[in-house]
């Protein structure tokens, strides 16, 4: 366990970020965020200044509120940083199809910038979120980190990027890092425009919900706190040096299956249109987790009846406390 360590979080106030932190603030690591709190969903500067006073905090963190896309970000970190966790990125691989230019410009800006600081401040470890988005519709499930990386979507092309950003200062300047590729992530403080999250909403509403397609495409949700034990044991292990990890759960189910499985919990009528895919989106994501569990020990705990129900007992809270 990382503990009493000076770490940086970029795009910490986001979700896995902010999950990322609400863990290792418990172990006395000093922490500071970076994050422009940008508007691609909202909320997120309240959300975040609520979790930083439920946990009665404020010397052991520090919250720099800017763009990664500006090198000069870092001017004010005096400290030696041991690790980077560089999560910051627009995110959204529909939204990128329209703005590609504004995504590949944040995206691979803020990777290159967090890298060279990484290397002219001496610092420790680099871990990089990458996506499972990478390999595009998948040729045989499941994925393993070897195959072949076909991205769909101008997110996708961004996160190959970044991680070959990664791989050449890895190699070029012996820059400790490495980069996971998550497998789509949901849990408590998950994004707005993510499936669970919205499905959950829509019937809560009592709305109808879309399927994109005809909801026969598996998905490998993967709960957070999975996504944050990954993130931990490639910034704790030497071996994880260098190299590219998938984090999944390596379980997937469609996202038919899905749907009746949040239905069942809310005890709700089905109310369900089925539409048109949307371009961007891939067939199937399935990911083979052997190298991350050889190398990192990485096992994740949470299986999708137990993680979607904590995702709906926290977005019950949620819309209580509006
Ligand atoms: P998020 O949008 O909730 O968090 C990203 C955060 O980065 C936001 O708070 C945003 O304000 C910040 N940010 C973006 N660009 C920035 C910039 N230029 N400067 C400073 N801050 C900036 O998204 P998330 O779902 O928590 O994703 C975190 C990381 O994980 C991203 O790199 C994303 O590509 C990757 N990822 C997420 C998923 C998923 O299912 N959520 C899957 C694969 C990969």
């Amino acid at each position: 366990m990382l503990k009493n360590k000076n770490i940086l979080i970029t795009g910490g106030a986001g979700f896995i970020g902010s999950n990322l932190f609400e863990r290792l603030i418990e172990e006395d690591n000093f922490i500071i965020i970076i994050d422009n709190f940008n508007d691609y969903y909202s909320g997120k500067e309240k959300r975040f200044n609520q979790l930083t006073e439920s946990l009665q905090i404020n010397k052991d963190f520090d919250l720099i509120k800017g763009n990664l896309i500006n090198k000069n970000i870092f001017k004010n970190i005096e400290i030696e940083i041991d690790v980077i966790f560089h999560l910051a990125a627009q995110a959204g691989v529909r939204y990128s199809i329209e703005n590609a230019l504004e995504v590949s410009n944040n995206n691979i800006i803020s990777t290159v910038n967090v890298l060279e600081y990484a290397i002219n401040h001496s610092v420790g470890k680099v871990v990089n979120a990458s996506s499972s988005s990478v390999y595009g519709n998948p040729i045989y499930t499941p994925v393993n980190e070897e195959h072949p990386k076909n991205p769909i979507s101008p997110y996708a092309v961004s996160k190959l990027c970044g991680e070959q950003y990664v791989d050449y200062y890895s190699r070029e300047y012996e820059l400790p890092c490495s980069s996971l590729r998550f497998y789509t992530v949901y849990g408590p403080r998950g994004r707005p425009d993510m499936a669970i999250r919205k499905f959950i909403n829509l019937i809560l509403d009592g709305k109808e919900i879309k399927i994109y397609g005809d909801g026969k495409q598996i998905r490998d949700f993967t709960y957070v706190s999975d996504i944050v034990d990954g993130l931990i044991l490639a910034a704790e292990n030497k071996k994880a040096y260098g190299e590219i990890f998938n984090l999944g759960c390596s379980d997937p189910i469609s996202v038919n299956k899905l749907v009746d499985k949040i239905y069942k919990i809310i005890d709700s009528e089905r109310n369900i249109q089925y539409v048109e895919t949307k371009k961007g989106d891939v067939d199937a994501t399935y990911s083979d987790i052997t190298k991350a569990q050889e190398m990192l020990n990485f096992k994740p705990k949470i299986h999708i009846d137990e993680g979607l129900k904590r995702t709906y007992n926290w977005q019950l809270k949620r819309r209580e406390s509006k």
